[in-house]
C-alpha cells in the first residue's frame, strides 16, 4: 500500500512495550494498568499501539468519548474499553452494543442505562466517577452521593466495576487531601455493603510520584508514550513517535528578501531556503512560528517564516550540502541533535500531551517492531506488512 506522502510519524512499538513493562515493573502484579488511549493514542494511533499495549501488561483501555470507545470496539472486541467521560443518555444504546464500561456521575444517568440493559437482558459495566475537587465530572463529595451511589449498585442491569476520581496535582498537600476524600468516600460506601472491586486514582504523574495513590490500578497516559511529566519518582520511559517529513523544494534568496506570508521574515543573507511538505494541518503548533527548529543532516535548522497549514520553509544557509530528498526530524528522541517532545513543547509554551494529541490524522502512521515496519496506517487504509 503506498503512503502517498513524505509527512510521516513512525511510532516504535519496540518502545511501547518496553513501557508497558517498565510500568509493570514499577507498580508490581497486583495494581491493574489503565492504558490511556483518548485523542487517537495521544496522536500515535489508539488502534495502532492497542495490541503492544494489552500484550505488555495493559489491564484496560481508557478513552474519552463513545466514538473513541466504538473505534477501538470494532478493532477488539475483547479488549475491555473505559469510557471515562460522560456520554449523553441517547447514546447509551451504542454504549451496550458494544459492550463498553462507561462512567457514571448521576443517578440519573445510572437509572437510564440500567433501563435500557434491563430490555436487553444484559448487564451494563460502570464505574463511577467521585469528584475529590478537580471540579470536572463527579459525583460531589458528600452524603448525599453515598446514597445515590448506593441505590445504583443495588440496580438491576448495572454492575460498579469500579470508582475513580482524578487530581489536581496542585501540591503535596492538595493531594493528600483529594486522596483522603477518596480513601474515606470507598471505605464508607464499602461499609454500606457497596462492592467497589477498582478503586483508582493515579494518572502517570501520581503513579511515579506517589505510590500510595496507586490503589488498585493507575491509569497511565503520557508514560507510555515515554513522554516524562514526573519529578520526584523515576521510571525509565523511552519516547516512542518521531515525526519526519523530507524537503521537496530549494528555491535560492537574496539577502533582503522575505519569506511567507506577510514577510515577517527576512533573510540577512544570501542563502537557501528549503520547502517542507508539513504545516499546522498535521498538528504542528503555529505559534512555534520564529522558534522552531527542526533537524537536517545532523544539524538544527531554523523554520523561518510563518507557518502554513501544509508546508513550511527551513533555511538552509549552514548545511550547504543539504538536497532536495533530505530526510528532516521533526519530532525526534532527542538523539543526532533533534528536538524531542518535551523540548518542542517548551518551544511552544504548552505540555507534551499537547504536542502529539494535536497531532492530525492527515500523516500516514507507520508502527515498526524489532526494527522493521510492520503496519502502515492511512487516512484511506491500512496495511500489515
Ligand atoms: C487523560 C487522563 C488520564 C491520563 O493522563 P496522563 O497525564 O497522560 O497520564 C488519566 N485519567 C483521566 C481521567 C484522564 O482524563
Amino acid at each position: 500500500m503506498p503512503i502517498y506522502r513524505e509527512t510521516v510519524i513512525e511510532v516504535d512499538l519496540d518502545k511501547i512495550a518496553y513501557n508497558m513493562e517498565q510500568i509493570r515493573a514499577m507498580v508490581g502484579k497486583d495494581v491493574k494498568i489503565a492504558a490511556v488511549v483518548k485523542a487517537n493514542g495521544y496522536g500515535h494511533g489508539a488502534v495502532g499501539i492497542a495490541p503492544a499495549i494489552m500484550e505488555h501488561g495493559g489491564d484496560l483501555l481508557c478513552v474519552a468519548t463513545l466514538t473513541e470507545a466504538i473505534e477501538l470496539k470494532e478493532a477488539y472486541p475483547r479488549y475491555p474499553v473505559l469510557i471515562m467521560g460522560l456520554t449523553p443518555t441517547e447514546y447509551f444504546p451504542a454504549v451496550l452494543d458494544y459492550n463498553i464500561l462507561q462512567t457514571i456521575d448521576t443517578l440519573a444517568q445510572a437509572k437510564a442505562l440500567a433501563a435500557l440493559a434491563r430490555e436487553r437482558g444484559a448487564t451494563a459495566g460502570i464505574h463511577i466517577k467521585y469528584d475529590t475537587g478537580f471540579h470536572r465530572i463527579g459525583f460531589p463529595d458528600a452524603p448525599k452521593s453515598y446514597t445515590a451511589i448506593e441505590e445504583i449498585s443495588r440496580m438491576e442491569g448495572l454492575k460498579i466495576e469500579g470508582i475513580f476520581s482524578h487530581l489536581v496535582l496542585l501540591d503535596d498537600e492538595s493531594n493528600r487531601q483529594q486522596y483522603e476524600a477518596f480513601s474515606r468516600a470507598v471505605r464508607t460506601l464499602k461499609e454500606r455493603g457497596v462492592a467497589l472491586p477498582c478503586c483508582h486514582l493515579a494518572d502517570s504523574i501520581a503513579s511515579v510520584d506517589y505510590p500510595r495513590y496507586r490503589m488498585d490500578m493507575i491509569r497511565a497516559g503520557a508514560i507510555i508514550y515515554g513522554l516524562k511529566g514526573f519529578h520526584k519518582g523515576s521510571l525509565d520511559v523511552r519516547q516512542a513517535l518521531t515525526f519526519k517529513t523530507k524537503i521537496n523544494h530549494i528555491t535560492e534568496i537574496k539577502a533582503g528578501e522575505g519569506v511567507s506570508y506577510d514577510f515577517v521574515w527576512r533573510s540577512d543573507r544570501d542563502t537557501r531556503i528549503g520547502t517542507l511538505p508539513f504545516g499546522y494541518a498535521d498538528g504542528y503548533p503555529r505559534n512555534l512560528r520564529g522558534k522552531a527548529m527542526v533537524t537536517v543532516r545532523g544539524k538544527q535548522v531554523p523554520v523561518v517564516g510563518v507557518l502554513c497549514m501544509d508546508q513550511c520553509m527551513i533555511d538552509l544557509g549552514d548545511v550547504p550540502k543539504a538536497q532536495i530528498g533530505d530526510e528532516v526530524i521533526i519530532y525526534g528522541d532527542g538523539t543526532g541533535n533533534t528536538l524531542d517532545i518535551q523540548a518542542v513543547s517548551v518551544l511552544a509554551e504548552t505540555n507534551k500531551n499537547d504536542i502529539v494529541a494535536r497531532l492530525t490524522a492527515r500523516p500516514p502512521r507507520i508502527y515498526r517492531k524489532d526494527g522493521k515496519i510492520a503496519e502502515i496506517r492511512t487516512m484511506i487504509g491500512r496495511k500489515s506488512i
